[in-house]
Order: C-alpha cells, then sequence, then structure tokens
C-alpha cells in the first residue's frame, strides 16, 4: 500500500482488527466533513456542551433510531454508559445479584462470560450452569446440557465469543429467569427479539462504533431489583432518570454511533440485509477452509460458527507467522488470532466489505498453493 499524504480512501488496508474495528467508509467521511463544524451549528460535535440543543438532538435521534433498528418495545429502557462491556461485568450483578436468594446462572462460552463470572462471584452466588473450557471453548452446549439453576436471579450468555469465534445461533431456553447477554462483538449484526432479555449489552466498538459508549437495554421490572446503596454512577436507575446523562456522556462516540445506526438502516436496509450480508461474507471464509483439506483447521464447530470472527489454525505456528506477515503486505491488516487461541482470527464485522473476505480468501488460496 502507497502512503498518500492526503489520507484518502487508496491507502487503506482491509482491517481485520477485533476492536476497535473497521469503521464504514462514508461514516468516516461523513465525521470528517464535519469535524470542524456540524451543519447549522458552526462547531466541532467535540467542542458542543453535551447539554446543548445540537447534543439533545444526537442523543434523541440516535436513541430513537436503536429503538426503530432493533425493535425495543415499551417494555425495555435504553441507555448509554461508559466503562465499556467490562464494567458490565460488574454492573450487571451489583444491580440484579446483590441481595437476591438465588444464584445467577451462567453458560461459559469463551474468554468473555469467563471473565464475566469472575466479576459476579464478587456480588453474590453464581453457578456455572455449563462451560466450554475443557475442549477449548470451541463449541456450545446442547440443549439438555445447561444445568439451570431453580430461580435463577438470571442467565448470562456471551452472544458471539470475540476470542474464540463461538457465536449463538439462537438463545437458549432459559424458562422464566431474566436473559441476560453480552452482545458486545455481534450488535447490529443481526436481528435480535428483545422481548426475550432482561438486559443487553454492548461496548460499541467491534460492531457499533468507536470506544467510549456501551448500550444497555434492560427490562423495566429489573430496576427495581437496584438496591439503594449502590453508588450512583454503577445504578442503571441513574442512567434511566437522567435520560444517560447524569454526567457527561461520551459526546463524539455517540454521534458515532449515530451514524453506524443510519447507514445499517439506509445504506445497509436494515438488520435483516445486515445479517444476509454477513451470513455470505462468512460463508467465503468458511468455504476456504472447508475445502482446504485440513491445511485450515477452523477453532469453532461448525454449527456454532462466528459470522463475525472467523478463527482458525494452519498446520504449524511458523506457517501462521508467515501467513500473517504475508497477509500484511497484501493490505489485509491484524489477523493474529488471540494470544489465548493462538492462530488466525479474521474480523469481519459489518463494516467489512466483501471486497475485504474475498481478497483475504484470494490469499489464503495463494498461500496454500505455495506451501504444496
Ligand atoms: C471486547 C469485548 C468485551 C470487552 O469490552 P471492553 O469495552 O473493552 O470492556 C467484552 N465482551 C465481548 C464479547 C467483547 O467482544
Amino acid at each position: 500500500m502507497t502512503e498518500r499524504p492526503d489520507g484518502s480512501e487508496a491507502d487503506r488496508v482491509f482491517n481485520f482488527s477485533a476492536g476497535p474495528a473497521v469503521l464504514p467508509l462514508s461514516v468516516l467521511e461523513q465525521a470528517r466533513d464535519e469535524m470542524l463544524s456540524l451543519p447549522g451549528v458552526g462547531m466541532s460535535v467535540l467542542e458542543i456542551s453535551h447539554r446543548s440543543l445540537a447534543f439533545d438532538q444526537i442523543l434523541e435521534d440516535t436513541l430513537a433510531d436503536l429503538r426503530q433498528l432493533l425493535g425495543i418495545g415499551t417494555d425495555h429502557e435504553l441507555v448509554f454508559l461508559q466503562g465499556g462491556a467490562s464494567l458490565q461485568f460488574s454492573m450487571v450483578p451489583m444491580n440484579l445479584l446483590r441481595g437476591q436468594s438465588s444464584p445467577a446462572d451462567y453458560i461459559l462460552s469463551g474468554t468473555w462470560g469467563a471473565t464475566a463470572v469472575k466479576e459476579a462471584r464478587r456480588e453474590g452466588a453464581v453457578h456455572v450452569a455449563w462451560t466450554g473450557e475443557n475442549s477449548r471453548y470451541d463449541q456450545l452446549p446442547a440443549p439438555g446440557d445447561i444445568q439451570r439453576s431453580p430461580d435463577a436471579a438470571y442467565v448470562h450468555i456471551t452472544s458471539n465469543e470475540t476470542i474464540q469465534g463461538v457465536q449463538w445461533q439462537r438463545e437458549p431456553d432459559v424458562g422464566a429467569a431474566p436473559l441476560i447477554c453480552d452482545c458486545s462483538s455481534d450488535f447490529l449484526s443481526r436481528p435480535i427479539d428483545v422481548a426475550k432479555y432482561g438486559l443487553i449489552y454492548a461496548c460499541a466498538q467491534k460492531n457499533a462504533g468507536i470506544a467510549g459508549v456501551t448500550v444497555v437495554i434492560i427490562r423495566k421490572d429489573l430496576l427495581e431489583r437496584s438496591r439503594d446503596d449502590l453508588p450512583a454512577m454503577l445504578d442503571y436507575r441513574t442512567f434511566v432518570k437522567n435520560g444517560s446523562r447524569p454526567n457527561t456522556p461520551p459526546v463524539f462516540a455517540i454521534y458515532m454511533l449515530g451514524l453506524v445506526c443510519r447507514w445499517v438502516r439506509d445504506t445497509m436496509g436494515g438488520l435483516t440485509a445486515m445479517a444476509d450480508h454477513n451470513t455470505a461474507k462468512a460463508a467465503i471464509l468458511y468455504d476456504v477452509i472447508d475445502s482446504s483439506g485440513g491445511f485450515y483447521g477452523g477453532h469453532a464447530h461448525p454449527a456454532c460458527r462466528s459470522k463475525m470472527n472467523v478463527t482458525f489454525r494452519l498446520p504449524s505456528e511458523e506457517l501462521e507467522k508467515a501467513f500473517v506477515q504475508g497477509a500484511a503486505r497484501h493490505g489485509l491488516a491484524d489477523l493474529k488470532g488471540h494470544r489465548s487461541v493462538g492462530g488466525i482470527r479474521a474480523s469481519i464485522y459489518n463494516a467489512m466489505p466483501t471486497a475485504g473476505v474475498e481478497a483475504l480468501r484470494d490469499y489464503m488460496l495463494d498461500f496454500q498453493r505455495s506451501q504444496a
């Protein structure tokens, strides 16, 4: 890739980073065009007051667009927080487990779920209803394998395990217990039946925008569980009561989230079309893996393969290193797998164009041929 002093599209590589991750080019362009002056405002979005009329509009539009896109009904509140998905590992049990008489069930399908459960243990009784740890998190439970507690305070899942590349294709049956989901790495990648969930959380920097804002969707009746001794900034009710603005919110991150929502709706045609697009992109890479005669070995079992993070191994670590280095020379960036899994991880979020996936496919085919 040749360096262009003007930072134009021509010097952009295909970015397979797991997060922060690729953004739609048109979103970046709009943010650039409005950087010095928001239309009709005369100030940058980086400079405006979070209590200004201009930001009122950005916040209201983003909340409304997200509600419409996801089909969030009146039973659920939608709020924007900071602290990333990691803070939700703590806030969920602080608000929903502290003081409860029954344990919270956690289904562990990868590293993020395992990290979440550690924080929950600080707040109350926790029951691991299923874990994929013994097979290095390469699969999901069969329905009969989940050992649910009677009257669980809630059941926690991770819809897409970003590191292992394992994704629920539909939510598990959790009976009457509220289903809580860390949706960080597949948020806005497909439709989601919000009515089935007690709480959904997602940091934005994987698929929905940039770091700094975390989306929380919470069923209204669950807000009554929070205890009054919680610090205000760790209590969901504070954000609901103050319309996501108890203090200064991450103004720029919310603005970017709004641009991404509109891109999904207007350019990509909404979440159903987005999901079809993602399915088609993922199939291109899984086809290469499956027809490689074992040269490329997929990490996740086929039934739970992620459409966001495609994880695979090569016959040796040396070959993996050569693969990643060669890919970078072809403008295919950040393909190295997470250190805990090794191998290759191609993150192909919403904004990764089909052309990027096809370029990776061609590189994979060439690389295998070069080893024959
Ligand atoms: C990235 C990620 C996290 C951690 O997000 P932070 O915003 O860095 O705290 C948690 N869960 C999943 C599934 C993720 O992909």
